[in-house]
């Protein structure tokens, strides 16, 4: 297609640059790539075959998938088939790293699970077709779902697939998309949107000297792990800051803290208020709104709802006071309460305090291209979702990307009111929930088979457009890649602008030669420029910072209310491995040991020795966990590294379908949370249930990695400081 037929504000929309002024410069002859005989380089998807040595690894620049940062990967291809994958050194967002969620991507790729071939539900049962019934099928359905009774849900999508989604969304009269992550900073990005009036901003790691961090598993599973853990290691060489965190339950990030504190869950906006008001004390100017709430939590007040003394309290406050430029973050135990967004603000309140806003929080700038950013809706949507199918608004939805059946709490019932919507599609690699409950399955190729844009949330400096490339030929041949499949959707909805594009590759190579001039450097031609990116693997488009302009409202925390049938605090814990179960069909993930247990292959519950002992509970007993919602069982691991208010579940298992690795393993702790949501975002509050256990007096030993050898028996192996070393750092 040219951009002569149809008009060139037009043009740019379908391709994404719709915010940009753009020429378009035409197509020429593919440029070659050198590569010496006998070294592994980085090489175009699209470098003639002559430059493939049998023996030799070739290495190909394409994006990580297997969560919403979107790392740049190189992946390592011998003879054909993708064997390895590394970091991209190029990209900005992960410098060469990838974490091991990353590197099992290619666990997925070679899955036996895979779906192969469309499938389409026949007597209740799910039965291979053809695709001429497939497409012939969701032709007829979608030609009669009348605009707003047509829903997608989806995970995050980005770049030029979210174009596409968009514009099929657009193309079918709705405006239904709901975007389900379950992990996410969602209630913190509307804090940082009405604090700081971006909602992504960059944060400088490496500039401060000391981070207090409320939860924020930043080197496990919040934003972008990756990216912070590479920061992480600039923060600590050099003058090596000091991390302070603080949590009911001990994460990753936890695990690596100068000083770990365990709290109250619930309770983290009342810490931030009474740090705030020992700051105020030492003469930090408070914001007018604040005032009444900085004053109201002197700190042996607060000692008394969060459990965390005065002292400690008054010392955190030293520090912070001490170690200037700091950074406050605060993480998903902060937002997942009914008061998640007034908490989060707490703890943005310090850093506004603190003077950090403008030093190590800085201005993301506006992304140039708002059609290819990022869209994650949250929890909020999955409940909209589950909203509009009980309420039957819908006719017809397509999935990609989510598992809702999964990730839905009972009090959602989304088994049952999916039955509610008369025509199902789920779009998808595997066997999950949804695809079982779904009427229509679409085969997807895996993302090392694809091609593809995307654009992370979180841009740090030089970042911009990660690009996905196939790494080898499909596996296979009936299964299709997620933009083709948008392209076939929007020419069966008969929009014909998209006609002339054969398939998803042609209209990407096109989208990325009608890139505006001043983003293409300094290449000679399209070609040039598209085997180029190609190789880099990554396409900078930088966004132009702004300065934050903080803004502080009135922030007010409710009192905790006890719960006597209901004693304990649920800690839904993400992991950096089985994340909200998307991985557990991937073994390599399965034998990782959890960070802090050591757990393999299972469900557990961490509970803290003492509350143990009161309840009778040894290690490895199986306990019942139950809330107003229901009740899971699993085996206790006994820790100290959790609040003793506190019972901590993993996400990821208790899977009822996702192949023979995930299914009927463990228990799946999303499902028993109450209907609690945040009062500001409608975010489900994931740490606001209350529970109770019970001993149900059988004993199965957890696989444990290294178990019964808690000792270092002098190896050294982790570096401790004596009691007297650590007074003098610590202060306490
Ligand atoms: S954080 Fe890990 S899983 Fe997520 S995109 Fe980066 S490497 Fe992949």
């Amino acid at each position: 297609m040219s951009g002569s037929e149809i008009n060139r504000r037009g043009f740019l929309k379908l391709m994404g640059w719709s915010a940009a002024g753009a020429g378009l410069a035409g197509c020429d002859l593919p440029s070659t790539v050198t590569l010496e005989q006998g070294k592994e380089t980085v090489m175009s998807y699209l470098s003639p075959e002559e430059y493939v040595i049998p023996g030799i690894g070739v290495w190909y620049a394409s994006t990580c998938m297997q969560c919403a940062a979107f790392c740049g990967i190189h992946g390592r291809v011998r003879e054909g088939h993708a064997l390895k994958l590394e970091g991209n050194p190029d990209s900005p967002l992960n410098r060469g790293k990838l974490c091991q969620m990353g590197q099992a991507g290619i666990q997925g790729h070679y899955n036996p699970d895979r779906i192969t071939q469309p499938l389409l539900r026949k007597d209740g049962k799910l039965t291979p077709i053809g695709w001429d019934e497939a497409w012939n099928l969701i032709g007829q359905k979608i030609s009669n779902a009348p605009g707003e009774r047509f829903a997608w849900v989806t995970g995050t999508v980005s770049g030029h697939q979210a174009v596409l989604l968009a514009a099929h969304i657009e193309a079918m009269g709705s405006k239904n998309h709901f975007a389900v992550e379950v992990i996410g900073p969602h209630v913190g990005r509307a804090v940082n949107q009405d604090m700081l009036g971006e909602a992504m901003p960059r944060l400088v790691l490496d500039k401060a000297k000391l981070i207090l961090s409320l939860g924020a598993d930043f080197l496990g599973t919040w934003v972008s792990p990756t990216h912070f853990a590479t920061e992480y290691a600039k923060f600590r060489s050099g003058s090596r800051g000091m991390l302070v965190q603080v949590e009911p339950k001990m994460t990753l990030t936890g695990g690596n803290a100068d000083l770990w504190v365990p709290i109250r869950p619930g309770t983290e906006g009342v810490l931030a208020l009474a740090i705030a008001n020992v700051l105020m004390k030492g003469g930090a100017k408070v914001p007018e709104a604040a005032m009444a709430a900085v004053s109201a939590y002197e700190p042996a007040k607060a000692a008394d709802v969060t459990g965390v003394s005065a002292e400690r309290i008054e010392k955190i406050a030293a520090l912070l006071k001490e170690h200037s430029p700091s950074l406050v973050l605060a993480g998903a135990p902060v937002e997942g309460h009914a008061h998640g967004y007034q908490a989060a603000a707490a703890v943005q309140l310090l850093n506004i305090m603190l003077g950090n806003v403008g030093q190590t929080i800085v201005s993301a700038g506006g992304f140039p291209f708002p059609q290819l950013a990022a869209k994650s809706g949250g929890t909020r949507d999955l409940i909209a979702f589950a909203d509009a199918a009980k309420n039957q608004k819908l006719d017809v939805a397509f999935f990609y990307g989510a598992n809702p059946v999964y990730s839905a709490p009972h009090f959602l019932a989304l088994p049952e009111v999916l039955q509610k919507i008369p025509f199902k599609v789920a779009f998808a690699q595997f066997p999950d929930e949804t695809a079982e409950a779904a009427d229509l399955v679409i085969p997807l190729a895996s993302y090392l088979e694809d091609w593809g844009t995307h654009v992370a949330a979180y841009q740090p400096e030089e970042a911009g457009i990660t690009v996905q490339q196939p790494l080898m030929e499909r596996m296979y041949k009936d299964t299709i890649g997620f933009g083709d499949a948008l392209l076939k959707l929007l020419k069966l909805g008969k929009s014909e602008q998209y006609a002339a594009w054969e398939d998803y590759y042609a209209y990407l190579r096109n989208a990325v030669a009608s890139l505006p001039a001043e983003y293409k450097g300094d290449a000679a031609s399209d070609n040039v420029f598209w085997n180029q990116t190609l190789q880099k693997g990554v396409l900078k488009v930088a966004a132009a910072a702004q300065e934050l302009k903080p803004q502080v409202t009135e922030i007010r925390l409710p009192d905790a209310q006890p719960n006597e049938g209901y004693p304990l605090y649920l800690a839904p814990s993400a992991q950096l491995g089985l994340w909200d179960g998307r991985h557990a069909n991937l073994p390599w993930l399965q034998e990782a040991p959890d960070q802090i247990s050591k757990v393999v292959w299972d469900s557990w519950a961490e509970i803290h020795p003492a509350t143990a002992a009161k309840l009778g509970v040894k290690e490895d007993d199986v306990i019942e966990i139950a809330s107003e919602q229901g009740s899971i069982k699993v085996k206790a691991y006994l820790c100290k590294g959790v609040h003793p208010d506190v019972v901590a579940v993993p996400m990821g298992q208790g899977h009822e379908a996702y192949g023979r690795y995930a299914k009927n393993r463990g228990a799946n702790v999303l499902k028993i949370l109450n209907p609690v949501t945040d009062a500001k975002t409608g975010e489900l509050a994931l740490y606001g249930t209350r529970v109770k256990l019970a001993n149900t007096g059988k004993n199965e030993p957890l696989v444990i990695e290294g178990r019964g050898n808690n000792s270092q028996r002098g190896r050294k192996l982790v570096a401790t400081i004596s009691a007297d070393q650590f007074r003098k750092t610590e202060g306490a």
